[in-house]
């Protein structure tokens, strides 16, 4: 398996505000659609919150968001700058760098909750609360010359890219059952797809069904993604030799939460059938830990970028809430050791 690189895709845009000093309301890890909608909530909610990110979201390979309401067409790289404005605007910090340890600390003298987080320069934050919204890493299959086509030739999501490679001779790399649904969601765009198997299994009931779509099977293993004398994806090399001609290809990649740092918060991570490994969480991005949150594809590997930034906002919503009713508690606290 090939473990896709996120290159940074911000070049003028890449200024970091100064890391907060004392402690803020909230720390948000990772500054994509889920992390900077919420910290856009909470800094309207006037929390001091501090976005911390190393700048590789996923979608960076790809040259527009598709599929999203009144920003369809939009660079990736465009909406993020916009999102990191807006949070600065009310105040909110968007800081570079990478997170290498979330842990809760000791709690503040009334018992609110502490977390100290670490970035890899050695600067430390200390936050009430937490946010994590660190996305997830596409592990494409180990197929030489597969790699340098992702994000334009190959793709993964029909919703993203599909109307782009309409009508082009498409072939899905399979992967087992988690490629089938693909298959078929990519027939609509396409007359022309040849579903390749490599060595997975397409039981008798999948084959039918590809069969009455006008779906071709090819059962011969793949050895190899052959490029055209102008780069672009040209076909598709077979163990025989042969080179079946495709422009694009659709694959199902393991896709993994990007957890690497934050072990010490203790939060629990669950395999999915569809091959996906997330953060779990339940509604509005809380999770079993308290204190820490979870939105985006680092807890749900489908959610595009509306989906994304949505659950960020949910989490960022239920976080004010909760340092509401903590800060409503400790005024109550305050009183009752005066009038004591
Ligand atoms: C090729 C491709 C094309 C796509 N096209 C579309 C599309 O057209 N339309 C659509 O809706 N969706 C599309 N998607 C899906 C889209 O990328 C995701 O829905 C979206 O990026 C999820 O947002 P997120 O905030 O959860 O994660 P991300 O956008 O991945 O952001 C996570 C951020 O966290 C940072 N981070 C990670 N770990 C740390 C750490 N330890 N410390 C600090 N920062 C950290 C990362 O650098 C990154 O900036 C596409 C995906 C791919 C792979």
């Amino acid at each position: 398996m090939t473990q896709v690189t996120q290159r940074p895709p911000f070049g003028e845009d890449s200024a970091s505000d100064v890391l907060a000093e004392g402690t803020v309301d909230a720390v948000v890890i990772g500054g994509g659609a889920a992390g900077l909608n919420g910290a856009l909530i909470l800094a309207r909610s006037r929390r001091s919150v501090v976005v911390i990110d190393s700048g590789s979201p996923r979608n960076a390979p790809a040259e527009a968001v598709h599929g999203l309401l009144a920003l369809d067409g939009t660079p990736p790289s465009e909406i993020l700058r916009r999102g990191r404005e807006q949070v600065r605007q009310y105040g909110g910090r968007v800081v570079r760098g990478e997170v290498v340890s979330a842990e809760s600390a000791a709690p503040s003298a009334d018992g609110d909750l502490r977390f100290t987080v670490t970035l890899a320069d050695g600067r430390s934050l200390t936050a009430r609360r937490v946010l994590v919204a660190t996305g997830l890493t596409d592990v494409l299959p180990e197929v030489p010359g597969l790699a340098e086509h992702w994000g334009h030739s190959v793709v993964h999501c029909p919703f993203c890219h599909g109307w782009e490679v309409r009508d082009e001779p498409i072939g899905v790399l399979g992967a087992g059952a988690a490629s089938i649904g693909p298959a078929l969601l990519f027939r609509q765009l396409t007359e022309d797809l040849i579903y390749f198997t490599n060595g997975t299994d397409l039981d008798a009931d999948s084959r039918a069904r590809f069969a009455a779509r006008g779906i071709r099977v090819v059962d011969t293993p793949v050895t190899e993604i052959v490029s055209g004398p102008d780069g672009a994806l040209a076909g598709v090399r077979l163990a025989d030799g042969q080179v079946v001609a495709r422009r694009v290809l659709a694959v199902s990649p393991q896709m993994q939460a990007r957890t690497r740092g934050l072990e010490g918060l203790g939060l629990p991570v669950r395999d999915l059938p569809n091959m996906a490994r997330g953060f779990v969480s339940g509604p509005a991005g809380a999770t079993e830990v308290p204190g820490v949150w979870v939105a985006g594809n680092a807890t749900d590997p489908v959610a595009q970028v509306g989906a994304s930034a949505a659950a960020g906002a949910l989490a960022g919503a239920d976080i004010t809430k909760m340092l509401a009713i903590a800060d409503t508690d400790a005024a109550l606290h305050a009183i009752a050791e005066v009038n004591a």
